[in-house]
């Protein structure tokens, strides 16, 4: 097939996220976990992860973490609570995998045994956000049933916030964590090396030296991938944020009112969209659309650029305020959140460009 080298693309500035990474290792002494669901485990930006000095690479998807195995050496994580139809591929790809689920344990305890491996896991507690994890006062009555399966070894626990309910971590709320392990390994009289607190949004804890020290992993992707903590929204200030970029090109300029004529119904995807009336604007539509990111999210790089709204192939720009002439083929370059940068990493037609 011929060679397609045209817009829309991603730009991604490994280097640049290469020091993402060395920046969090140099400034917290924290073992992290490169996770790269969001980039698709693009395996340029997994080996700048691993050259920059991360050891674990952790995943959602099974398919990133076998394709990890092939190129690879470094230990991976399976992130997700696994499915029961995966626990083989989990115990085959993955040193370690989160659970909450004590007949998952079972299946990878039986796989283990089979394939002749030891797997490692990390009880996910749920500390509030309500997406997986066991309740708190659950834990040690789960571990009684968990903690002789041959070929297991449960070596912590671990939480996950603010992904589900946005629920954010506090010291108060990570220090549960912390005296739940000490009163676990206490009642069992076993031990619970790795407290595995959370994610990017964890990391303001840890600068304000708030995070108990007890908690000695992070899992974090987004600090590293887009130097952001959407969740907070916030700029991390010590971490690059122009790592990935997205880059459409003009197929229409015109001048035409703001305003829609005509009787409307719902737009292309289910939704009565309003618009104010501000006269003739310039508009620009520009070759990218739903079926490549989430276009109305993205942050044009020119601040006096403002997007109007999208559909599956346009996304249609406000350009009156701008003082740059811009013409048809011009490419405009936007700054995705994560959401924007999942799903234009998922898609098959934007073109991937490393500097
Ligand atoms: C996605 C995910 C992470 C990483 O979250 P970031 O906000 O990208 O740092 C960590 N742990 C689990 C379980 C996840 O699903």
């Amino acid at each position: 097939m011929e060679k397609l080298e045209h817009p829309p693309k991603i730009k991604i500035r490994t280097s640049l996220i290469k020091e993402n990474v060395r920046k969090i290792l140099n400034r917290f002494n924290i073992e992290t976990v490169g996770i790269t669901k969001g980039v698709c485990a693009d395996l340029k930006i997994a080996k700048a992860m691993i050259e920059s000095g991360i050891n674990i690479l952790g995943d959602a998807r099974i398919r990133n973490l076998i394709k990890y195995k092939r190129n690879f050496v470094v230990d991976l994580m399976m992130i997700r609570i696994p499915m029961k139809s995966e626990t083989d591929k989990v115990i085959k790809y993955t040193d370690y995998s989160l659970n909450s689920e004590i007949s998952i344990m079972k299946e990878l305890s039986k796989e283990a045994e089979k394939q002749n491996k030891t797997h490692k896991t990390i009880i996910m507690i749920d500390l509030g956000d309500r997406r997986e994890g066991i309740m708190p006062e659950n834990l040690i009555p789960f571990l009684q049933k968990t903690i002789d399966l041959p070929n297991l070894e449960i070596k912590g626990i671990g939480t996950n916030l603010g992904s589900f309910s946005g629920v954010l971590p506090t010291q108060k709320n990570t220090q549960k964590l912390v005296e739940l392990k000490n009163k676990t390994e206490k009642e069992l009289k076993t031990k619970l090396p790795i407290i595995s607190g959370g994610s990017t949004i964890n990391l303001k804890l840890l600068e304000e030296n708030k995070l108990p020290e007890q908690i000695n992993q992070l899992r974090i992707g987004e600090g590293i991938l887009l130097g952001t903590a959407g969740t907070q929204n916030r700029k991390i200030p010590y971490l690059n944020q122009n790592t990935i970029e997205i880059e459409a090109e003009i197929i229409e300029h015109n001048k035409k009112p703001s305003k829609p004529k005509g009787k409307t119904g719902k737009d292309a995807f289910g939704k009565k969209q309003k618009f104010k009336d501000k006269g003739k604007i310039e508009r620009a539509i520009v070759a990218i659309g739903k079926q490549d990111t989430s276009p109305n999210n993205l942050k044009p790089k020119d601040p006096k650029i403002q997007i109007l709204g999208a559909s599956s192939d346009h996304t249609i720009l406000d350009i009156t305020k701008t003082n740059k002439n811009y013409k048809i083929g011009d490419k405009i370059t936007f700054k995705p959140s994560y959401s924007d940068m999942l799903r234009a990493f998922t898609s098959p037609y934007i073109r991937k460009e490393y500097h």
